[in-house]
């Protein structure tokens, strides 16, 4: 149903086409309860925003432009058919499709859903996923630390991470170097979508989780993945539940939860994964040429002058060093076995403008 966008007089612009010009009010239009009659030329109707568009008019004039002496509306100046109504079907249509499989249900989403009179709405729950931290040398942000300790700092970016991304993440807190120990955290999981661990993946005398999640029943399906940072990465299967194993350095479980954990979760909830999309940039200082792994180097950017995107990665990459990373605006990938590149040379680069 067609309705005013603002509060002034309906009328016919065959009544306005000379102005000023007296017509007559014949009644009120108002939101949830128009007027019923017919509206000739010389007659106007009071009407606000929201009411319906009585049946012979086709135009709204603005309070602002009109003089009233009881029932006697002057207008000031003319306006043209249409203005100031909304049509119906201004904003959607029966039949619109505008909400699309594996959508966020936001603010605009969820109200233009309500909008479009869909009371119910299929959704997907959250995934609950679990992070297990690994390490004797691991204590809590804010717990008194030894010398010879470490914060354990990777399960507070990925609990922020899995959050921002639309999961649940369940921390299990941390397990010490020894069997008993992960083992008893394990049996306790329940109503759990995803197993996280993160530190003891690699070769080390001190890194249990694939051995000790192999007693427990671990399918694994990869162990090591030619990447830097983020070498040893397990894939498995726990008796029916997902398991990732992140590496410790808190570079590299940031970068293979990026490239991994994310796509994961965008799978179980449905929505369109752009994890390793890459876009062009020229680089911005000197390369040496690559190994066999694939590089994912931290990067700043900056604009030319011309408007081109330079990515000027960090003199130093170590994968401890947190404070690059929380600098860095993007990632420089590097493909196996690249050559060297100069500066104004193209790179392939990762934003990561919506990392949380
Ligand atoms: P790992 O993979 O267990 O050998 O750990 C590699 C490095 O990452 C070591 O320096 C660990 O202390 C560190 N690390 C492991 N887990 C965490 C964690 N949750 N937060 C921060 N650093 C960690
Ligand atoms: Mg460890």
């Amino acid at each position: 149903m067609a309705v005013s966008s603002m509060d002034g007089y309906a009328v016919t612009v065959e009544s306005i086409e000379k102005t000023p010009t007296t017509l007559t009010q014949i009644g009120v239009s108002a939101a949830g309860k128009g007027y019923e009659g017919n509206v000739n030329v010389g007659e106007t109707v009071r009407i606000y925003t929201g009411a319906p568009i009585p049946r012979g008019t086709n135009a709204v004039v603005i309070q602002e432009n009109v003089e009233t002496n009881g029932s006697c509306i002057i207008v000031k100046s003319s306006v043209t058919e249409g203005t100031h109504i909304r049509h119906a079907g201004l904003d959607f249509k029966f039949g619109d499709k505008l909400i699309t499989a594996g959508a966020k249900l936001n603010y605009r989403n969820l109200a233009l859903a309500a909008a479009m009179n869909i009371p119910w709405l299929n959704v997907v729950r959250k995934p609950n996923i679990a992070i297990l931290s690994t390490g004797i040398e691991l204590v809590s942000p804010g717990e008194l630390i030894k010398q010879d300790q470490i914060i354990s700092s990777n399960n507070v970016g990925l609990s922020a991470m899995i959050s921002a991304n639309g999961g649940i993440p369940i921390n299990l807190g941390i397990a010490q170097d020894n069997a008993n120990s992960i083992k008893d955290i394990i049996s306790e999981l329940s109503c759990v979508d995803m197993l996280v661990t993160i530190g003891g993946a690699s070769v080390g005398d001190y890194d249990l989780i694939k051995s000790v999640l192999g007693d427990e029943g671990l399918n694994i399906n990869f162990s090591k993945v030619a990447m830097r940072p983020g070498k040893p990465l397990i894939s498995g299967n726990l008796s029916g539940v997902p398991m990732l194993g992140l590496p410790g350095n808190p570079v590299s479980a940031a970068i293979t939860a990026i490239l991994f954990l994310r796509p994961a979760m965008n799978k179980m909830l449905g929505k369109k994964d752009t994890s390793h999309e890459t876009v062009r940039a020229i680089l911005g200082s000197d390369l040496g040429s690559n190994d066999k792994r694939q590089d994912y180097l931290r990067a700043t950017l900056s604009t030319t002058r011309f408007g081109e995107i330079v990515a000027t990665p960090f003199p130093k990459q170590d994968s401890s060093m947190l404070a690059t990373f929380a600098k860095a605006d993007c990632l420089i990938v590097r493909a196996p076995h690249a050559d060297r590149l100069s500066s104004g040379q193209q790179v392939n680069i990762i934003r990561l403008d919506d990392v949380p």
